[in-house]
């Protein structure tokens, strides 16, 4: 299997070819040729399969480029239960990502019971194992290069701590994080982890990556790579959890479901759309928002409208807190029927600070055909919701989970299990469960007193030349 440009004016490669990049050389994204299909015998022998099993089965489809004693290997390695963490203590500690039932046909997908408490992990600590892997084939280095404002960045430094061949230098903005968030990240001490603290906002931090970016021979030279949410290598290790949450919600492979998916850069919900494409059955995909909707709004009203950052609020579902939804293309090409040429006018429009509008055209009538609905939801409703699942049913959820609860409930068409997927624990957001509840979320045993560890990072002004210096310092050392 081959993999093509959104855009359509990249050569076919193959996944190991765009495991290490983003995005293709036209600008565009990358996506199979073709989705694989899963048959119903397919989907009847992986009912009963571990987690670790599960993945190896559908990564294969991916990447048959990969030997599959390698592949084999490299799954179990990331996915044994007592290796990948359970975070959360009264889980399921036997299973990776268990299904938590709040009553019957409503569930909740725990995906958040890895090293930083967010889903991010679920692929990313793939993500390490495979780059390790690919990286040591073809004796070569890699140095991931990165600015965040919280969950990315930590995801990225526990899948990426002591890999062989990889250094991680991670901006973030100096003194902005949460204390939670900035001893995650900056407690650990691995010598291959550079934590720079940009004296500035995120925007700043972001603008350093982007200068250093467009350096081309700098970039080259020192091997500068990314592994932002546009990574083809993230979206299909996430197709897995649908597998793993449809078998565990349903009793037999003619069942329908629904799944609800707080939603920001739209990878989460695009991976639950390609795995809906394989053959799943998935009758509903739920796409849930904050007060930045402008994903909620294109499946209202076919507009699709990217706000500048001023536009953008700042909420207590950060995470989902985006001007624009970085894997939405991808959705598209597929919506246009693989047209790069329509494709690339829609983007024109969007590139040039525009809106695209598909209302009246032949892909609005066949939007429906893809399963999508969408809500959004506001701090009050984060709130109540936090509240609500935690008097009826005793159990603990996070902003972010809330906004994919509310919006299910609202959404689901009646008779269908639900499964909402849970994005983080509660305990990375401790001020809004205050206010929600009145008492402190539970923390991992692991991470008590973690604000209190050494911390290991480097101060720097929002220079380019000086993170450039720190960076080829630190690599040829
Ligand atoms: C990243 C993130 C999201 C959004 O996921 P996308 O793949 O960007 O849509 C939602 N919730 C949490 C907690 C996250 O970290």
């Amino acid at each position: 299997m081959k993999y093509t440009s959104t855009r359509g004016q990249s050569p076919a490669i193959t996944f190991t070819e765009i495991l290490l990049g983003g995005l293709a050389p036209d600008g565009g994204l990358y996506l199979p040729e073709e989705y694989p299909q899963v048959t119903r015998k397919e989907l009847d022998e992986w009912r009963t399969l571990s987690y670790a099993d599960l993945a190896f089965a559908v990564m294969s489809k991916f990447a048959p480029d990969i030997p599959a004693a390698d592949l084999k290997a490299i799954t179990q390695k990331t996915y044994t239960p007592e290796v990948y963490g359970n975070a959360r203590a009264d889980s399921d500690t036997s299973q990776i990502a268990p299904l938590r039932t709040l009553e019957p046909g409503l569930h909740i997908l725990e995906l958040s019971n890895g090293p930083t408490l967010a889903f991010k992990d679920m692929a990313m600590q793939l993500l390490g194992n495979l780059f390790e892997y690919a990286l040591g084939k073809q004796h070569e280095e890699l140095n991931i290069l990165g600015a965040t404002s919280g969950d990315t960045g930590s995801a990225a430094e526990y899948a990426m701590r002591g890999k062989r061949g990889i250094r991680v230098f991670m901006l973030s903005p100096h003194g902005k994080m949460s204390a939670f968030q900035t001893a995650q990240m900056y407690s650990l001490q691995d010598p291959n982890i550079f934590n720079i603290a940009v004296r500035g906002v995120f925007d700043d931090a972001q603008d350093l990556v982007k200068a250093v970016s467009n350096d081309l021979a700098f970039k080259a030279k020192y091997k500068i790579g990314t592994v932002n949410s546009i990574n083809w290598g993230r979206i299909s290790a996430q197709v897995v959890y649908y597998f793993k949450g449809y078998f565990a919600a349903t009793q037999s492979n003619d069942e329908q479901v629904a799944f609800s998916v707080p939603s920001g850069n739209f990878g989460n919900i695009c991976a639950g759309h390609i795995a809906r494409m394989m053959g799943l059955p998935i009758a509903q995909l739920i796409l849930a928002t904050n007060e930045n909707d402008v994903l909620d709004e294109f499946f209202r009203t076919g507009v699709y409208r990217p706000r500048g950052t001023a536009q953008t609020f700042h909420t207590s579902s950060p995470s989902m807190d985006i001007s624009k939804a970085s894997n939405f293309e991808r959705f598209i090409f597929d919506l246009v029927g693989h047209a790069p040429a329509q494709l690339r006018e829609f983007w024109g429009q969007v590139d040039a600070g525009g809106a695209f509008d598909i209302k009246g055209t032949p892909y609005w009538d066949a939007l429906p055909g893809f399963g999508f609905v969408s809500g959004k939801s506001t701090h009050a409703d984060r709130l109540a919701t936090i509240r609500k699942t935690w008097e009826e049913y005793g159990v603990m959820i996070d902003t972010h989970t809330a906004d994919g609860l509310k919006v299910g409930i609202e959404q689901r068409r009646s008779g269908l299990p639900l499964i909402c997927l849970e994005t983080a624990l509660p305990a990375k957001f401790e001020e809004t469960i205050r206010e929600a509840l009145g008492c402190e979320p539970e923390r991992p045993v692991s991470m008590e007193g973690m604000e209190k560890l050494p911390q290991h990072y480097e101060v720097m002004d929002a220079n380019v030349e000086d993170l450039m210096g720190f960076i080829s310092w630190n690599v040829k050392a």
